[in-house]
This record gives structure tokens, sequence and C-alpha cells, in this order.
């Protein structure tokens, strides 16, 4: 079994735009090809974990999403930084799509997108970490048995001021350059 960084899209590896519902509209943080760059190196697998209920919503269609993902590979071809696999979540309990419909599993702060990621690629979540912008994301770590650590991109300022009882990071830190330099000190 290997380990992993378990990573947040919006607000944590890009931009957070409110909707991304435009490939133009899609920024990768300056830091980010560098720090997936090390995670890389360090011989973790790199896997996002991401809430997409603008899916369910009707705001984007689920090709969308994939088109984002294939977007973001194009951007890292060449770089040495690579995404092993991407999961997503589409549902929305309220949707009037009937397939997205439902009280899922796998919405943060579930951890079913961990727990099925760790199942499908053979990873270890107690050698892991979850790294996101809101809380949800470390209370899906913490459900998983990952570490967690919350980043101040996105929303992740705003978070930090409301913390939520009885939920603990194990890192509070500016970006995800600053998260992986936690990892590689405490968990390689
Ligand atoms: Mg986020
Ligand atoms: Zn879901």
């Amino acid at each position: 079994m290997r380990p992993a960084i378990f990573l947040d899209r919006d607000g944590t590896i890009v931009e957070e735009c409110g909707y991304l519902d435009r490939l133009d509209k899609l920024t990768l943080f300056p830091w980010t090809v560098d720090a997936l760059r090390l995670i890389r190196r360090a011989g973790f697998a790199t896997v996002v974990i991401t809430n997409q209920a603008a899916v369910g919503r009707g705001i984007i269609e689920e090709d969308f999403v994939q088109k984002v993902h294939g977007e973001i590979d194009r951007r890292l071809e060449g770089t040495g930084a690579r995404i092993d696999r991407y999961y997503y979540c589409p549902h929305f309990a309220e949707s009037k799509i009937e397939r997205y419909r439902q009280e899922c599993l796998c919405r943060k702060p579930a951890p079913g997108m961990i727990q099925q990621a760790c199942r499908e690629m053979d990873l270890d979540p107690a050698r892991s970490v979850m790294v996101g912008d809101r809380w949800l994301d470390v209370a899906c770590g913490r459900a998983a048995g990952t570490q967690a650590v919350l980043v101040k991109t996105g929303h992740g300022g705003e978070e930090a001021e409301s913390p939520e009882d009885g939920l603990r990071a194990d890192a509070v830190v500016n970006n995800l350059m600053e998260a992986v330099g936690w990892i590689l000190r405490t968990m390689a």
C-alpha cells in the first residue's frame, strides 16, 4: 500500500472562482506545479477529491468536470507534476436531475471518495494526508483516517477564523506549498 496526498481542487490547487464553469477561469496557483512535483518525488500518490455539486444543481455538465481535469493534466504535462486520479461527487440532494439526486456517501465531509480511492489504488490512509481549504476537507480526511491540513487559500482564510467544535487540523498553513513542506517534514 502506498501513501497518498488527497487534494481538494477549488481553492487548494486552483484558484477559487465561485463556480468554475469556463476553462478560461481555470488558474493554477503559482506554486501548484512545484508542490505537486515534490509530492510525487517523495513517493506519494496524488489524488484529487472534489465536490462538484454544480453538476447536480444543473450549473455545469458532468462532461465539463472531465474537461477541466483534462485541462489541468495538459498544463502539468512535461513538468514532472502529475495527478494520478480525480474523484468528484456530482450529487445534490435536491437535484432536478434524477441521477444526481441522492444523499450520497461521497460528498465531503463524508469519506466515501477517499475510501474508494484507497480501495481502487491500494493506498494506506494512515500514512496519507488530506489537504483542503475548508473544514469539510479536514473532516473528510479525519473520517477516512488520514492526517488533515487546512490551507488558507480559497475559503481557508475565513475558515481558519471560525474553527469547528471538536474538529482539529494537524496543521493550518498558508498554501499548498507550505502544506507540502509540513508533509515532507512530518510524514516522509
Ligand atoms: Mg475547496
Ligand atoms: Zn456524491
